[in-house]
């Protein structure tokens, strides 16, 4: 090289965003254990980028060494002590390395130091779950070369050197060939990573079914053969777990695995899995899974939202289909390309697809009840919503439903278990809403129902409200809320016997109503009450009242609807109250007691604004029970 080229060909220093400095220093003196997973992270980007070029080569013939094999080769050169994966891939040219290379999300990065600061350096767990990618050279190696050629014709090749510290060079390279190539400069403490055999390892353990050869020392080392495509039985349990860890860097086992493999009726060949939890990790906040499209060998969308129904988007894994079209895009994976817009063949992969989860998950149910409450506290929400928009699977959806009741305990229970424990003239299923299981099983509207031993269902989330707006029956029984006036039941009950007479009643209603003034619509004597003083009951059963209380449980509406309060004139509160009032028109324990009583029912229900409001007139009653010293 002339003196002349040398001054043309100076390196240009730039310097890495303050959040990738921190990440590089971080991971620099991390003590993580696992750090062959920096192996991993560069054959994963090879990767990427072969298949960024295979797809790139449907459409077009005019890239760089058409011809070449796409593959990534990985070399240990002991002298040097330098390891250098090279790729014939799509490359980069300087341009896309400067932009790619010396960036990271800088949400991802900022959350990554705020936890590895917290976790005081022991940054194992984290790196692990943030996935740190192409920086995670920097646990083994000072020292990081990256030469690099793009697939246009006309680019010209591009070095990208680090080391670790705050900045970086780029510099025009001779590199002749299409494709990437990463050599590290190992650390003292790394050399062990200067080892064939070793690296072989690693690579059967992490990357053992990318689909293009990975060569170690002169020879294949990964399978290659993508799982999917063979038969079931063939397959060891190993091998799943490999390939979930492999698709989603989850370290956890998945909860549910489905491989479905057939040449006819159409060319399918599906493994799935439902993942042990919702959030994963840091950065992996994401409760959408992903699935991986591929046809005939090319991978053609990495994240493929239309191949089930929206309330299955925890679900992760690949599908292949050689009969696909392969005008689905690439791009196509960002536009939100809905069911209607589908070829007959993508339509009839996921209607496969979606039957195939659906018995799976009613196996599970009935072979493995514990697992399968593991699956309904992850992704019961995702059911319910599914419930509340999906008509298409809505008899597949209701079987998966599981709900508390008032006389299950623990257990979760179906509708259909329910159905089967209907007392003699029930019409109806019951359910009753509360601000928490708890509270819901506290709830007045329940006392007609336990004195007759009628089951009632529990709800408590606000999902709840929302899956409701979809299911207002279930095979011919009508879904109730149990706050409703005027519900019938079967047989008759003994009437609580009241020692009130009616006037000493209409007073206490009548001093009730002036305390509550506009919250309630009317204050009357209940038929139905037996343990309990008091109820608010709704007197309309219009579809917007489920949606109506949602807005009201999240503050959207800060004002309750006026509704009918019943009170129980057999309850002794109510009868003391009525005496009071009775006596005096204007005592203010009754209007106080009013307040109270409608507040209550208003917390039980979780609907109460301001529950500490509430702690003024509370210690004005307990003032007033220690001055009478009556309780
Ligand atoms: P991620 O792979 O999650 O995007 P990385 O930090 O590992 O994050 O890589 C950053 C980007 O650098 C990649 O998205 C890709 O555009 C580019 N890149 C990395 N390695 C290669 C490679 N071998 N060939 C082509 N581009 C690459």
């Amino acid at each position: 090289m002339t003196t002349d080229q040398e001054a043309v060909h100076q390196p240009e220093a730039m310097s890495f965003r303050a959040e990738v400095q921190q990440v590089l220093h971080i991971l620099a003196h991390s003590l993580y254990t696992d750090r062959e997973i920096f192996l991993r992270e560069l054959i994963s980007n090879a990767s990427d980028a072969l298949n960024r070029l295979q797809f790139e080569m449907l459409t077009n013939q005019d890239v760089r060494d058409a011809d070449a094999e796409l593959g990534i080769w990985v070399e240990v050169d002991k002298d040097a002590r330098t390891i250098t994966v090279r790729d014939s891939g799509a490359g980069m040219t300087r341009q896309e390395m400067i932009d790619h290379l010396g960036t990271i999300a800088q949400s991802s990065a900022r959350a990554f130091v705020q936890q590895a600061k917290a976790q005081n350096a022991n940054s194992g767990d984290i790196i692990g779950q943030f996935g740190v990618g192409f920086y995670s050279v920097f646990m083994v190696a000072d020292k990081v070369s990256v030469v690099s050629r793009s697939f246009h014709p006309d680019a010209e090749a591009a070095v990208w050197e680090a080391t670790g510290g705050d900045s970086f060079t780029v510099n025009v390279a001779e590199h002749a060939a299409r494709g990437t190539s990463v050599t590290l400069h190992l650390k003292d403490d790394a050399i062990e990573f200067a080892n064939d055999w070793k690296l072989e390892q690693i690579i059967k353990r992490h990357s053992d079914f990318v689909a293009f050869p990975i060569y170690a020392g002169e020879r294949q080392v990964n399978q290659q053969k993508a799982l999917w495509r063979r038969a079931p039985r063939e397959v060891e349990p190993e091998q799943y777990k490999s390939l979930y860890q492999q698709i989603t860097l989850d370290y956890e086992e998945p909860l549910l695995k489905l491989h479905l493999s057939t040449d006819a009726p159409i060319d399918l060949h599906s493994i799935l899995f439902v993942p042990a939890k919702r959030e994963r990790g840091m950065i992996e906040r994401r409760i959408e899974g992903k699935i991986k499209l591929y046809s005939r060998k090319v991978m053609i969308q990495e994240e493929a939202k239309d191949l089930l129904p929206n309330y299955f988007r925890f679900v992760e894994g690949v599908v292949d289909s050689e009969d696909l079209p392969l005008n689905v895009s690439r791009e196509g994976v960002q536009s939100n390309v809905g069911a209607n817009t589908q070829s007959p063949i993508q339509q009839r992969i996921r209607k496969t697809l979606t039957g195939r989860l659906h018995r799976e998950l009613n196996d599970l149910a009935a072979q493995d009840t514990e697992k399968f409450a593991a699956f309904w506290k992850e992704f019961g929400v995702f059911i319910k919503e599914g419930v509340a928009v999906d008509y298409e699977y809505r008899d597949d959806l209701l079987k998966l439903l599981r709900f508390n009741s008032t006389t299950s305990g623990e257990a979760l229970i179906t509708l259909a278990d329910y159905k089967g424990r209907i007392v003699e003239g029930q019409k109806e299923i019951y359910y009753v809403m509360g601000g928490s299981l708890d509270a819901a099983r506290n709830s007045p509207h329940l006392d007609p129902f336990s004195a007759r031993g009628i089951e009632v269902l529990l709800f408590s989330d606000l999902m709840d409200g929302f899956m409701l707006s979809g299911l207002r029956e279930f095979e011919g029984l009508k879904l109730r809320n149990v706050d409703e006036a005027d519900i019938e039941l079967p047989g008759e009950l003994e009437a609580p016997v009241s020692s009130l007479s009616d006037a000493d009643f209409a007073s206490l209603a009548a001093g009730f109503a002036a305390a509550l003034g506009e919250q309630v619509k009317e204050v009357r004597a209940s038929k139905v009450l037996r343990d309990s003083p008091a109820r608010l009951i709704s007197d309309d059963d219009g579809p917007g009242r489920e949606m109506q209380r949602i807005q009201q449980m999240l503050g959207r509406e800060s004002e309750p609807q006026p509704r009918v309060m019943e009170l129980n004139p057999a309850h002794p509160l109510i009868v003391a109250l009525a005496q009071r009032a009775a006596a005096d028109e204007a005592d203010p324990i009754v209007a106080a007691a009013a307040e109270q009583l409608y507040d209550n029912a208003l917390l039980l229900e979780g609907l109460h604004q301001n529950p500490a409001g509430m702690v003024p007139r509370i210690q004005r009653l307990l003032e007033a029970a220690a001055r009478s010293g009556v309780i």
